[in-house]
């Protein structure tokens, strides 16, 4: 029996099992195998990992689900789960685990791209993560250049990762249905960022140039790099921020 969902914790819980199945199989984890998984609601995937062998690390806010979590313990899978009532966006998951595992979760869509700026910096805590998202944003995760949904979400994602696009999972798999269509992602974190540039000037440069992604670099980027600077970096002033390549941005960001 599904409890009432809260919309502001962005619950929207998943039943169908072929989809969980699918999933579930994503996951690069094998029997005896830790995983984190990011709000586990009542527990659907979490079941699903389990059957699979895999041992899960939980952490869910929504304090009406962590007896239902726990019980899971009573139910064949005997210090199999440890649940951790926690605001994800408040915890150190690295701190949760000693050796690298996948990090895993239906997320509550009006944070997940936090929780991917604040997960994908870890890679010696985290192999894969796998999340399911709103398509709009895997979109945006996965575009390459000239692309019209790339921006700063899909740069700082290749930096740190190699992203897959895995599937579509309509809202008829979920209670309650949510407006949109949803996908699953995967980023399978580099062992070093693609680029040897400080993480806070490439922020800053992307950032800026993208709070008008129709303006030409001379214009957003002023007062943070001049015209010179711009062709020192082998880029023309008059560019669009949608079309550089990361390459280009992190020439950019050697100027500041
Ligand atoms: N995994 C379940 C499923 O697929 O049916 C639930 C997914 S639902 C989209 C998102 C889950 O994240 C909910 O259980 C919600 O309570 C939880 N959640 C929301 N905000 C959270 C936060 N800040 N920290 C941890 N969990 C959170």
């Amino acid at each position: 029996m599904l409890l009432q969902a809260d919309k502001s914790l962005g619950q929207n819980f998943l039943t169908d099992g072929n989809i969980l199945d699918k999933i579930a199989r994503s996951v690069r984890a094998k029997k005896g195998d830790t995983a984190i998984e990011i709000g586990p609601g009542q527990g659907a995937l979490t079941r699903k990992m389990l059957e699979k062998g895999v041992n899960i690390i939980a952490v869910e806010y929504d304090e009406r689900f962590i007896p239902l979590l726990n019980d899971l313990n009573n139910q064949g899978y005997e210090g199999k789960i440890e649940v951790h009532h926690a605001d994800v966006l408040k915890t150190d998951l690295t701190k949760l685990i000693d050796k690298k595992v996948p990090l895993i979760g239906n997320l509550p869509y009006n944070i997940g791209t936090e929780i991917i700026f604040g997960s994908i910096r870890n890679p010696e805590s985290f192999s894969q993560m796998l999340f399911l998202l709103q398509k709009e944003v895997v979109e945006r995760i996965t575009a390459t250049v000239d692309d019209r949904h790339w921006g700063r979400l899909g740069l700082m994602c290749q930096q740190y990762a190699d992203t897959a696009y895995l599937f579509d999972v309509p809202p008829t798999a979920f209670i309650p249905a949510p407006k949109v269509m949803s996908s699953i992602v995967e980023l399978n974190l580099l062992e070093k960022p693609r680029f040897d540039i400080e993480h806070k000037k490439l922020e800053r440069v992307i950032k800026t140039a993208f709070v008008k992604r129709r303006k030409m670099l001379r214009a957003s980027l002023k007062g943070t790099l001049n015209q010179d600077q711009i062709q020192t970096a082998g880029v023309e002033p008059t560019e669009r921020p949608e079309n550089l390549t990361l390459s280009d941005f992190v020439n950019l960001a050697k100027q500041l």
